[in-house]
């Protein structure tokens, strides 16, 4: 934290890496101290800082930063998301890229971590405006990634029109036809399954870690925050498992449905018509719409963060365990606080973090780039079992109470 007093998201990442790493750093002191280890781990290969200038609909340009961050490439190609949203500095982005090394790792998969993304806001923006924003983005990102060396995808504001777009402009600018970013769509070089990839896996995994101890999600109660790719995808197959979904929310607000989400009327509302939560209440006259947030004040079995970083603070944790709470797994990439963690854990809560439990969609992301470079396409059914083997097995060969990879916040 003393080298980067301005970015409290990546410290706050690194402190819970390495606070769960102690016991193998003191074992080994001589050895990371002599080698530099941990300064190794956490700094980045590489960071790429760069300007977007792009014009919106009156003719006005715009100026937004930009970011790249390399952050390891030892076991593969760097690989992480784009994030698109008014709140992402050098310290957000570095956080996410941080995570992304250990995620990638555990999916077995010969990923390394990455990530990037800009301050630009998509809302209200038009098609033409998010193109011309992506297109400038690329024109200096190009030079920086491949197919075997850096491979961007999806993250907040960052979904299957952005890739269209960033993917187009690397086609024009380099004339190659690869597997360079990951979320594609079907038509040219998609993996099926990726956009369901994170939503499923959380749930997957879930499933898996209920099993374990003798529960199901069977009639379980559960909470959802978020209303974008992550959460959508974990309601549909929460609600398939036989769980039923009361919340999810957006930046402005957040839906209580007692009956339970109507997960295709959510998918119009967000993936189609891309607009506020209000217009679900009017179509769903028994569910209530609160404006700011509230998601966690509802009871719940299970609850399943699939918005942002430090969405869940202590008093939430508070309230879910007042309610009876049993398990926490983590959609979105730290979600929960230091504290929130520390606490579910001492009440005994099923805690998993979401490196570990988010990492359905990388996984994807890796199969998707399997499939490129062989040319191919495998169906859904092949690759939702190749999801749910890599989720068992991350689950079990790193089972909480394995102190190896338990985040100990
Ligand atoms: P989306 O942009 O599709 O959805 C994000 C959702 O969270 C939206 O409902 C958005 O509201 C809400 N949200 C975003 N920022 C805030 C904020 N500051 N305060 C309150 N609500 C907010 O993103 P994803 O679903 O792809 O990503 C969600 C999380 O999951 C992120 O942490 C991401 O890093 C993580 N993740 C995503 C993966 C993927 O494959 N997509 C893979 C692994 C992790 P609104 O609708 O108003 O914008």
């Amino acid at each position: 934290a003393s080298q980067n007093p301005d970015q409290p998201e990546f410290n706050q990442a690194v402190t819970e890496v390495l606070e769960s790493l102690r016991p193998v750093i003191e074992q080994n002191e001589e050895r990371y101290r002599k080698e530099a280890l941990l300064e190794r781990l956490t700094t980045p290969d590489r960071q790429i800082l760069f300007r977007v200038s792009w014009v919106d609909d009156k003719g006005q340009t715009q100026v937004n930063n930009a970011y790249r961050v390399q952050f390891n490439n030892a076991i593969g190609p760097y690989k992480g998301g784009l994030r698109l949203h008014p709140s992402v500095t050098l310290s957000i982005i570095k956080f996410l890229g941080f995570e992304q090394i250990f995620k990638n790792s555990l999916t077995g998969l010969p990923i390394g971590g990455g990530k990037g993304g800009s301050d630009f806001d998509p809302k209200g923006k038009s098609d033409r405006e998010i193109m011309a924003f992506c297109q400038a983005f690329m024109t200096e990102l190009y030079k920086h990634i491949g197919a075997d060396v850096d491979v961007p995808a999806g993250d907040i504001g960052t979904g299957g029109r952005e890739i269209g777009y960033l993917y187009g402009q690397y086609k024009r600018l380099t004339g190659r036809y690869e597997g360079v970013l990951t979320g594609k769509g079907l038509t040219f070089g998609g993996s099926l399954a990726r956009t369901e990839a994170t939503g499923y896996g959380l749930l997957y995994l879930t499933d898996e870690l209920l099993k374990a101890h003798g529960k199901s999600l069977e009639g379980k109660t559960v909470t959802v925050s978020g209303a974008g790719n992550v959460a959508i995808y974990a309601i549909e197959k929460a609600e398939q498992l036989g769980g039923k979904v009361v919340t999810c929310s957006d930046s402005t607000g957040w839906i209580y449905d007692p009956d339970g989400i109507d997960v295709e009327l959510l998918k119009e509302v967000k993936e189609v018509k891309r607009v506020r939560l209000t217009e679900y209440k009017k179509a769903r006259p028994n569910a209530e719409y609160n404006e700011g947030r509230g998601v966690w004040s509802v009871k719940s079995d299970v609850a399943l963060p699939c918005a942002t970083q430090n969405e869940l603070n202590l008093d939430d944790a508070k309230k879910l365990v007042s309610n009876g709470v049993i398990a926490v797994c983590e959609g979105a990439n730290m979600p929960t606080t230091l504290e929130a963690t520390n606490y579910l854990q001492e009440q005994g809560v099923l805690f998993v973090p979401g490196k570990a439990s988010n990492a359905g969609g990388v996984a994807v992301s890796a199969l998707e780039m399997s499939q490129n470079s062989e040319r191919l396409s495998w169906t859904f059914e092949e690759v939702d079992q190749k999801l749910k083997d890599i989720m068992t097995n991350i689950y079990q060969k790193h089972q909480p109470g394995r102190k190896r990879i338990r985040s100990r916040r």
